[in-house]
């Protein structure tokens, strides 16, 4: 993950995060704990790589007719009585949920778990026109409470401990301190239980959305979203524009696969199906939709990176990164961390972490195993790498470097004669005298490289000399 051409701030938050010893647990323990329950609920499944592939096509299907699938999605959605909005940009869906929001009166707002409104700061855009929403999910309210954004897309609070969670209870909430977890759950459920009472405003995401019928389908554990979506007097949710499926049969697949890939469950507990509004019945008296574009279009317009949209955000990824299991989320200083978000954000933001987050792998394409929806993430990676170098964020060394590797490799006598040399001069370089103290100098580039791997030595014969040689069996 570290690479002396990233920046100070990215190389900055990789340390810190290597140095907490207590995150690095946390994460790794809850990373192999959800993976191994993932591995079970696959053992039931032989049919999985069918699975993933038609919901693969499904996805990329709706991808090349998104326009006509969105259109049907309003259409049908309006004519059950939703409100839908379409947001360019993270701005944009700020100002429309103000708006809307503001004629909720004076009531709590309470927040269900969503990732896109995490993606456009909305609890921030909210609080700095002095509203308080908030947040209903255990996770999420922790990470509220500690002021802190979610570092997994499941599991938003997975690098504190329990005992993190207590220190934060104590501090925040003024309760006595306990790290059983039931006691802490039960603490936050109180205070929830009275904002849902008093709530005026609930706001939501959606895992997917139906063109054909224009409801939303939001899935969880908690029962909160549940809440959040139905006691306030509106409700407004938050879709990527890519979250669609055409059928409402095609959601029996996704609903199976989602929770499986992400945290081996065979369902969700909850999942709420929300077609439309019906203000003579009970529930919300007005339901909006906001359609999130935020980068999303200029994505779709690159079909080979396009298959990027077609993320069900399970986390499956995140969980079997080594990176992301060293590191965690907030390392990527990113809303989205771990795979998905080095291949997402660049398309999202124009920030630095567009040229930096695809160099924080490792590329063993262990995401694009896992992925449910087949996206071939490590391809994805390159290309945004490969645009980074042409955009120039790469430093000139490295460029004349791997020309001068790619060089060396076109022709067999110069491979060769390189690996003579090599074999030659790395005693001095790799040893502990003049010559190997310079290259590990700060003066050195070579320096961040050497810091953070032991380079192996060259052989002293090529398999090719010992084969020649005849000392290997044919
Ligand atoms: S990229 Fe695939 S594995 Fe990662 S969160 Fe999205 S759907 Fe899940």
């Amino acid at each position: 993950m570290l690479d002396p051409a990233q920046s100070p701030e990215f190389r900055a938050r990789a340390l810190t995060a290597l140095a907490n010893k207590n995150q690095s647990a946390a994460v790794a323990r809850a990373t192999s704990t959800i993976s191994d329950r993932r591995d079970l609920a696959l053992e039931e499944v032989p049919e999985w790589q069918e699975w993933r592939e038609r919901a693969r096509l499904i996805k990329a299907h709706v991808l090349e007719n998104l326009d006509t699938y969105l259109e049907q999605f309003e259409s049908n959605a309006k004519r059950r009585g939703v409100t839908v909005h379409w947001a360019r940009n993270a701005q944009e869906a700020i100002d429309l949920i103000f708006d809307i929001g503001k004629r909720a009166g004076s009531g709590a707002i309470v927040k269900a778990k969503s990732m896109a409104t995490e993606e456009i700061g909305l609890n921030h855009a909210l609080e700095a026109k002095g509203w308080e929403p908030l947040e209903t999910d255990l996770g999420e309210r922790i990470l509220q409470l500690d002021g802190q954004m979610p570092s997994h897309i499941v599991a938003p609070a997975l690098h504190l401990s329990r005992d993190d969670v207590a220190d934060i209870f104590v501090r925040e909430l003024g309760v006595d301190r306990t790290n059983d977890p039931s006691e802490l759950t039960a603490i936050a459920r109180r205070v929830l239980r009275t904002s849902f009472a008093k709530a005026a405003l609930g706001i939501s995401g959606a895992n997917f959305g139906v063109a054909e019928t224009g409801s939303i389908l939001v899935l969880e554990n908690e029962g909160n979203i549940r809440l959040s979506t139905s006691l306030p007097k509106i409700h407004i949710s938050l879709m990527g524009i890519e979250k669609l499926v055409p059928r409402f049969e095609d959601l029996a697949l996704y609903l199976r696969l989602l929770p499986r890939s992400g945290t081996g469950q065979r369902l969700t507990v909850y999942q709420s199906m929300i077609t439309g509004v019906d203000p003579s019945q009970e529930g919300p008296e007005e339901m909006h939709i906001v359609l999130l574009d935020n980068g999303r279009s200029g994505l779709l317009a690159q079909p080979d990176d396009r298959q990027t949209l077609q993320c069900i955000r399970c986390g499956a990824c995140q969980n079997v990164c080594p990176v992301y299991r060293a590191v965690g989320g907030h390392a990527y200083g990113a809303v989205y961390g771990g795979p998905i978000g080095a291949i997402l954000t660049p398309h999202l933001s124009d920030g630095p972490q567009a040229a930096e987050l695809p160099y924080a792998s490792s590329l063993c394409a262990a995401c694009r195993d896992v992925c449910p929806v087949k996206i071939d993430i490590p391809k994805s990676l390159l290309r945004l790498r490969a645009k980074a170098v042409k955009d120039g964020h790469r430093g000139r060394l490295e460029k004349v470097g791997f020309r001068a590797w790619a060089r060396t490799m076109e022709r067999q006598g110069r491979y060769e004669r390189a690996m003579r040399s090599g074999r030659m001069f790395q005693g001095v370089v790799l040893s502990d005298g003049a010559a190997g103290k310079v290259a590990r100098s700060p003066m050195t580039p070579l320096k961040a490289w050497m810091t953070e791997r032991a380079p192996r030595r060259l052989a002293k014969k090529s398999f090719r000399e010992l084969w020649k040689e005849g000392l290997i069996d044919g």
